[in-house]
């Protein structure tokens, strides 16, 4: 078993991964932007899209700038929900800002990387860089899906 040091390093790492890289991260046009998301308390932004067909959320890209936290979780975000019936995304999104608040008690095998975003539970003020994009993504899928 790694020692709880041994796993904040961890968790550090799998955070600045997705923040340089940032998966689904794509220059959006204005005009497909379908919501504007803005966390006043750090100055994180992100702009979405996505698209639902036949039930599923086939895609979600997103630009913007903020924290490594606000892109990190934004990135674990699009690579969770993308591929997922929409009911099931809804779930994933519920669950992780329910953890996030603490709410709910996660099962750490079940987030994947998002997992190591659970650290900033300990930061009252940085739980809104980590929800920002869910709640995006929330909003847009309610925008789009029937
Ligand atoms: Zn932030």
């Amino acid at each position: 078993m790694s020692s709880n040091a041994d796993m904040d390093e961890l968790y550090q790492e799998i955070i600045l991964d997705h923040f340089k890289n940032p998966r689904h991260f794509s220059e959006l046009n204005d005009d497909e932007v379908l919501v504007d998301e803005y966390n006043p308390t750090c100055g994180d932004q992100i702009r979405m899209t996505a698209v639902v067909a036949d039930g599923v959320v086939k895609d979600i890209r997103y630009d913007g700038h903020g924290c490594a936290i606000s892109m990190a979780s934004a990135s674990m975000m699009a690579e969770a929900v993308v591929g997922k019936p929409v009911d099931e995304a809804r779930q994933i999104i519920a669950d992780f800002v329910a953890v996030m608040r603490g709410e709910k008690d996660s099962d750490l095998a079940e987030l994947g990387d998002m997992a190591s975003l659970e650290g900033v539970r300990r930061y009252p003020l940085r739980i809104k860089c980590a929800t920002m994009s869910w709640h995006a993504i929330s909003k847009a899928i309610d925008k789009i899906a029937t």
